[in-house]
């Protein structure tokens, strides 16, 4: 039914009105709010309706956490069972028949060599609280304190996974530099940069005046979200994977983004064949609620009741809609339905870098993509260039394009060093025809953006 012209005008003002009242009342430190001014209203897989009645294709699926769209029908099916059966909702860490079920699927689609003998802690509703769980547990169980972290690394905003992400400081925490192709911190790229960034942590761990104590653990992305969808290559993961194993170091796999299909594999580790010591997982397997677990090898359980305790672990609508998202996934094999759309999807971004210049890289794994934007003219020889020797990144432009989006009703997400990575993180269940309407207002998008006097006022171009 079309909105006549006195209800738009309503449905307007109660939007502006919301908006307004958010930016009076909520904190400084809102993130997604500011560069998203828009009042969800109603939500069904890749579209949200906003309060003032405009539509748009979601693809930041609340940070990458909802594998089957907002409000898919197995997941409302499987919270309104909870609710009907009058279980309880609350129940601390007590055992339920809800969270048996959802264990137990959880356990049928990891990795066999850690599903076969693993332990899985609840932990509070967030990933960054299952990160700080899966040090204090690899901390305890080696009696050391280290940590290998990697460069552009991201795991949550508490103090120990702060720590650990790459734009913090700790003592215990060594940095290494991950395996990032095109802006590779040998300037060598590809599978030459990778070996380097292994030789190099082999060497820091072996090397008895390299001023790094052997560690208790060593923390990963297979593929880097937030520092802007770097893919780790197999090879270097195996890698990554002989290094602990060799020297007793749990090796943690951080699959909060990577998880639940979304890579094109079931867990991003299964690309490479490995099998961490300990995975912390979060976002997709709550099926859109707050849910996050430790799942680790057996033999590290030497931690004492209590060690890592928290009111809200035991949130049974969460593990309802998880283990419905779970069973979905796999039941319909929609890891393999995102490697290929996911593949085709950054064909076409490739395509479209011949007629965008400032496309400086298209890069990703299944539906977790991204497209670095760049400073092509930066590359002329200005002095400019970036220690890497490519073009520094256009985070004026990423955030035009990001403006530009939210105009044609598509919602990206930016990432990144310098905020220069347009994200895409659509639903696995995306058709064909979303896939190509996403990439249609995208490539709309970046035109104008490129045209935007806002980007070529930030650059210092001039017509
Ligand atoms: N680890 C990774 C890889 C993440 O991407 C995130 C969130 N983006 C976190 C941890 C932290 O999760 P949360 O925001 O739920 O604390």
């Amino acid at each position: 039914m079309a909105v006549t012209e006195p209800a738009a005008a309503v449905l307007s003002a109660a939007h502006e009105g919301i908006l307004r009242r958010q930016s009076l009342r909520e904190s400084s430190a809102r993130t997604y709010a500011r560069s998203l001014p828009i009042v969800p209203v109603r939500a069904r897989g890749l579209t949200i309706e906003g309060a003032d009645g405009r539509r748009y294709l979601d693809c930041l699926s609340g940070a990458g956490t909802l594998a089957l769209g907002h409000n898919h029908p197995v997941v409302l099916e499987a919270i309104k069972r909870v609710i009907d059966s009058g279980a309880p909702l609350h129940v601390l860490d007590l055992a339920t028949p809800v969270k048996d079920a959802f264990i137990t699927e959880l356990f049928a689609t990891l990795p066999r060599g850690l599903a076969d003998n693993a332990r899985v802690q609840f932990c509070g509703p967030a990933g960054t609280d299952a990160v700080e769980a899966a040090l204090k547990l690899v901390r305890t169980a080696t009696g050391r304190s280290g940590l290998l972290a990697f460069t552009g690394a991201y795991h949550g905003m508490t103090a120990g996974a702060l720590d650990a992400s790459g734009g913090a400081q700790d003592v215990r925490v060594t940095r290494l530099p991950y395996p990032y192709d095109y802006r590779c911190p040998f300037g060598a790229g590809g599978e030459r940069g990778a070996e380097l960034s292994a030789r190099w942590t082999e060497n820091l761990l072996d090397d008895p005046k390299s001023g790094v104590a052997h560690p208790a653990g060593m923390i990963l992305e297979p593929v880097q979200g937030e520092g802007g969808v770097i893919p780790a290559p197999d090879e270097w993961m195996r890698r990554m994977r002989r290094i602990t194993a060799d020297r007793s170091i749990a090796l943690i796999a951080d699959e909060v983004q990577t998880g639940v299909g979304r890579t094109g594999a079931f867990w991003a580790v299964e690309h490479s064949g490995i099998v961490p010591d300990v995975m912390v997982l979060s976002k997709a397997i709550g099926g859109s609620l707050p849910l996050a677990v430790v799942v680790y090898r057996a033999d590290l359980d030497v931690w004492e009741p209590g060690a890592h305790a928290g009111t809200f672990r035991g949130n049974q609508l969460a593990m309802a809609a998880g283990a419905a998202t779970l069973a979905y996934v796999r039941e319909n094999r929609l890891a393999e339905r995102a490697a290929v759309l996911g593949a085709r999807m950054m064909g076409q971004l490739q395509g479209l870098a011949a007629d965008h210049p400032c496309i400086g890289n298209v890069r990703g794994r299944g539906l977790m993509i991204g497209i670095e934007l760049v400073d092509p003219d930066a590359a002329l020889g200005d002095g400019s260039r970036t220690s890497t020797g490519v073009p520094p990144a256009a985070s004026a432009l990423a955030a035009a394009v990001q403006q530009e989006c939210l105009e044609r009703g598509l919602i990206v997400e930016l990432g990144g060093r310098h905020a220069g990575v347009v994200r895409l993180l659509p639903p696995l269940t995306l058709t064909d025809e979303q896939a190509s309407a996403v990439l249609d207002r995208l490539a709309d998008a970046l035109s104008a953006a490129e045209r935007s006097p806002y980007h070529r006022q930030q650059t210092g171009l001039s017509n």
